[in-house]
């Protein structure tokens, strides 16, 4: 049997589910700050660069640019490339999508509602994620050929290209950084 055609728009709303929100965007937050949370709930900071990992029989110790660490664990959180798991000979798999994506703060014609909207194309995705202050983050993941020429465009003509991959859903767009 035939599958039925997709829809061409899909409404996530969180009340559906009796949330109050799906999820929360927001500018990155000031490392100080995270750092005083940490250390205020009883945690010890050491800003350093990771070097290498050694694991001993009970204990495993860290290398560090600020000298070695010690402790019964371990948790290598330190992103997509982690030295830490390379350290460890931990495999990853990994794909290259022939994608870049372009990150800027725009604001919109019509406000974004607190609604992130976000389209799917063949040359790649483009995302409205709102911001608290009104604006919104956008990421454009593009084919790395377009990418490069929307990269290289002066804003006006980036913002024409970005007006017509949002279809003007939030109206006219302005890019901000
Ligand atoms: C443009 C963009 C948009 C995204 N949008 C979304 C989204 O909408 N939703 C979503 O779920 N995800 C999104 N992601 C993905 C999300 O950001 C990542 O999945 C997430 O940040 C991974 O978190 P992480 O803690 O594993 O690594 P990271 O956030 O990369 O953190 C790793 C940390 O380790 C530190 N570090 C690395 N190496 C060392 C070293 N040798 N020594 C000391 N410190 C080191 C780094 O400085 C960094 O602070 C997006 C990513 C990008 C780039």
């Amino acid at each position: 049997m035939k599958a039925p055609p997709l829809p061409a728009h899909w409404c996530f709303d969180a009340a559906e589910v009796g949330e109050p929100t799906w999820a929360t965007s927001s500018k990155p937050v000031a490392p100080g700050r995270v750092a005083d949370e940490f250390t205020a709930s009883g945690g010890h900071l050491e800003s350093a660069e990771f070097q290498e990992l050694r694991v001993g029989s009970d204990v495993v110790t860290v290398d560090t640019s600020a000298g070695p660490l010690s402790a019964k664990l371990v948790i290598g959180a330190d992103g997509a490339k982690s030295a830490v798991r390379q350290s460890v000979g931990l495999t990853a798999d990994i794909a290259d999508f022939n994608e870049t994506a372009i990150v800027a703060t725009v604001a919109t014609e019509r406000p974004h509602e607190k609604t992130a909207w976000q389209r799917f194309m063949r040359t790649g995705t483009l995302a409205f994620l709102p911001l608290a202050d009104g604006t919104s983050s956008i990421v454009w993941s593009a084919d790395n050929a377009l990418a490069t020429g929307l990269i290289a465009m002066p804003a006006a003509q980036f913002e024409a290209e970005l007006n017509r991959a949002s279809d003007h859903a939030r109206g006219t767009n302005t890019t901000r950084q």
